[in-house]
């Protein structure tokens, strides 16, 4: 079967949504489809927030970039073109109610919380517009041939004169975004750069956390040293620009411990910041960023006839308490026991080695967790290859790149999508201002 479409956009997930509904508002006479691999649209957006769909963030839109792990430059046309306010406010005329949860890092999320209300809505607005969508359609092959682009999968061809490619990465493949169009986009000559697992566990070389598998802590902070030693001269012009990064990566939040190391908000953030350059690192956790030394000190020498142990055991939960504090008994020998021996007897070195380990604690990050376990992909398309105020690609005229595709990537919080709809938006919008013409 040969269809022919103005604009055909390949893949249907939030950034291939928002680009044809961007491409429809601009131009109304425009014949527009999806192709999607899948038998529904979204299918990633569905298991977004734990199903209730955080699809942006509350803060202020200029606040997002520091949230981007890679290449927030590129992304300055994209999210003023459709802030977070935009977002939001199209949310509200399709129809969905929404609600921001303050304490919780003002993330945004639909009222009801049930993100299948979110793609009943997309594709409701998605006829309306009259948006063909094809679905069970993957896209196996191109051909840019100038103004002519056609677009194959196994049954099926749609020639058009613009194409938007919005696939996604290559986490969670069983949403559909497999990665596999990447090797397509490579055969067209984009340099696409490897795809790697961002937000998500990390596996540490310490058995101690393993002990715990399923403790959590509400809050602890997180930093980066880098092992100068494993720097050599080599490394660091090949990976100057990750190495930079790191010097300024802090994040707070939970943390929990898993049978190969640590997982939770704070893991999952420093995952992003790491995942290029994980041997060369080691993780400073601090276990109780709420308390200072001085403040532990002195709780500590409260009740003096206590131990250490008896001391501090509420201030964190017991088995975690149980295991750093072995772990410290260790390092200090025979000479002072943190279990059974008084507090007053604590000398300042000992109490040193305490600190230590709850709020300096050294961790060897060995790996991390599968890509397909990956909440988002580090990597994609080069960036260098799109033009960042239209999202245009700079090899071929009539084809844009829309979502994580791209090689970008963001923090927990909603950005992730937020990203996906402004890009979308950009790419949509700029391609149906560049070939309205067609139909007028
Ligand atoms: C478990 C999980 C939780 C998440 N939670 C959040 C969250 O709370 N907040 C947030 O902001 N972000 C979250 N994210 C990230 C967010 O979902 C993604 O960044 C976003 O959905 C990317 O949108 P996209 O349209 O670029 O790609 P996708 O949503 O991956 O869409 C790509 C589409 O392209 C289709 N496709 C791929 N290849 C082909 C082909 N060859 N032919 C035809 N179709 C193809 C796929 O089937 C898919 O439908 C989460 C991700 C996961 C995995």
């Amino acid at each position: 079967m040969k269809l022919k479409y103005d604009i055909a956009i390949v893949g249907g997930g939030a950034a291939g949504v928002m680009a044809a509904l961007s491409a429809r508002s601009v131009n109304p006479k425009l014949k527009i489809c999806i192709l999607e691999s899948k038998k529904t649209i979204g299918s990633k957006m569905r298991i977004t927030g734990g199903g209730r769909f955080n699809f942006t963030n509350n803060k202020d839109i200029s606040d997002f970039f520091c949230n981007i792990v890679r290449n927030e430059k590129f992304l300055f046309s994209s999210l003023y073109s459709f802030t977070n306010l935009d977002l939001i406010n199209f949310v509200k005329k399709i129809g969905l109610d929404y609600l921001v949860e303050e304490s919780n890092e003002e993330k945004i999320y639909l009222k009801s919380g049930n993100a299948m209300e979110a793609i009943e809505a997309f594709k409701r607005k998605l006829d309306e517009e009259n948006i063909e969508v094809f679905f069970n359609k993957k896209v196996e092959k191109i051909e840019i041939d100038g103004d002519l682009k056609k677009i194959y999968s196994s049954d099926f061809l749609i020639e058009s004169h613009g194409m938007i490619i919005s696939t996604g990465g290559s986490s969670y493949p069983q949403t559909g975004s497999d990665g596999k169009f990447q090797t397509i986009l490579k055969n067209h000559s984009y340099k696409i750069i490897d795809n790697k697992p961002a937000l998500v566990p990390i596996r540490l070389r310490e058995s101690w956390p393993k002990e715990i598998a399923g403790v959590s802590l509400k809050d602890i902070s997180i930093s980066i040293n880098k092992n100068n030693e494993k720097i050599d001269s080599l490394v660091k012009n090949d990976l100057s620009k990750e190495l930079y990064k790191l010097d300024k990566v802090v994040r707070r939040g939970g943390v929990v411990f898993t049978h190969r190391g640590i997982g939770g908000p704070a893991a999952l953030k420093i995952s992003s910041y790491i995942n290029r350059v994980i041997k060369f690192v080691t993780l400073e956790v601090d276990f109780i960023p709420n308390f200072s030394s001085d403040e532990i000190y002195k709780i500590i020498k409260e009740n003096p006839k206590k131990s250490v142990f008896a001391n501090i055991k509420d201030l964190l939960p017991t088995n975690f308490v149980n295991v750093i504090l072995r772990e410290a008994n260790m390092e200090i020998g025979k000479e002072y026991d943190l279990f059974k021996d008084n507090s007053s007897n604590l000398s300042k070195s000992t109490f040193g080695i305490v600190i230590k380990y709850l709020k300096k604690c050294k961790l060897e990050p060995t790996s991390l967790e599968d890509l397909s376990k990956a909440t988002v992909t580090s990597g994609g398309v080069d960036v260098s290859m799109i033009k960042s105020s239209t999202l245009e690609s700079k090899i071929h005229e009539g084809v844009y790149f829309a979502g994580e595709v791209i090689d970008i990537d963001a923090l927990t919080g909603g950005y992730n999508l937020q990203i996906a709809f402004s890009t979308g938006f950009l790419a949509g919008k700029s391609l149906a201002e560049k070939f309205s013409f067609y139909n007028d």
